[in-house]
């Protein structure tokens, strides 16, 4: 089975994105300690090409605190489970500390990172896009997961970036 996460900070849009990608839930799992969350899974199919997707969202996050303990936890699951991860910024807010600790931690692991920048509802570039570089993964893809603008792209890039030894059968 071949696994991709979305990985992102909250409110970027993961959830959306995961939605838009989604064809039948398969599974909601699992409270990690301290943090009451769902981990979303779904089968996804593009060009005949199968994969399962893994929402890393859904947490509610009140304050502040919490989010670095949750970047770790996101990025570090889908490190260990994907073959491939998106991680998903927002092109409207630009990067921000968050969009980097999640880019360190990613950076260190050896899986193929696709870049999403999310919120991009028109086709004009986001104004902030030349600023992703900065993160360490090459050319971003422009999506509007809420539109549904460039997800054709966004699922070219990720079943390319498949290792070859995985099994995208059904
Ligand atoms: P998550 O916390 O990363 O899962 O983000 P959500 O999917 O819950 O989305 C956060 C907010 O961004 C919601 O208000 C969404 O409606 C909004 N949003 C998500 N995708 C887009 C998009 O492509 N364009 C715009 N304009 N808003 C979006």
């Amino acid at each position: 089975n071949a696994f991709v996460a979305i990985v992102g900070r909250p409110n970027v849009g993961k959830s959306t994105l995961f939605n838009k990608l989604a064809g039948r839930k398969i599974a909601i799992v699992e409270d990690s300690p301290g943090v009451t969350r769902d981990r979303n899974y779904t089968r996804a199919e593009w060009l005949n090409k199968h994969f399962t997707l893994i929402d890393t969202g859904g947490i509610e996050v009140g304050s502040e605190e919490l989010i670095p303990s949750l970047i770790k936890k996101q990025a570090q699951m889908a490190i260990e489970t994907a073959h491939v991860i998106m991680f998903v910024v927002d092109g409207k807010e630009g990067v921000t500390l968050g969009d980097r600790e999640i880019a360190q931690i990613l950076r260190k692991s050896s899986k193929p990172v696709v870049l999403v920048v999310n919120k991009v509802d028109n086709s004009k570039m986001s104004e902030n896009f030349y600023d992703f570089y900065e993160l360490g993964f090459g050319d971003p893809i422009e999506i509007s997961a809420s539109v549904g603008l460039g997800i054709g792209d966004l699922l070219d890039k990720v079943v390319e970036n498949f290792p070859d030894d995985v099994d995208l059968e059904e």
